[in-house]
């Protein structure tokens, strides 16, 4: 397991959560309650057309301080501020 998180499609964007993916999946079956890093509660969605939605901001943000990488907005503010 590299990350306590699973990205999950649903809702028409690409959410991340740390529910528990039923084993052995790896992923979330289509049609599971969800609940997601930027705290909704979403139904998960299955299929290549589904992963193409765009990534949810807010879990990324989220994501990103789990990992330890700073988000966009940090990234944006850091190059400004340093000459
Ligand atoms: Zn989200």
């Amino acid at each position: 397991m590299s990350h306590p998180f699973t990205w999950v499609p649903a809702a028409w964007q690409r959410h991340a959560s740390r529910d528990p993916v039923p084993p052995p999946a790896a992923e979330f079956p289509r049609g599971v309650v969800v609940s997601t890093l930027c705290g909704q509660e979403v139904t998960s969605a299955s299929g290549e057309l589904a992963w193409l939605w765009g990534t949810c901001p807010d879990c990324d943000d989220v994501t990103r301080e789990i990992v330890g990488v700073p988000s966009r907005a940090e990234t944006a503010a850091e190059g400004r501020g340093r000459s």
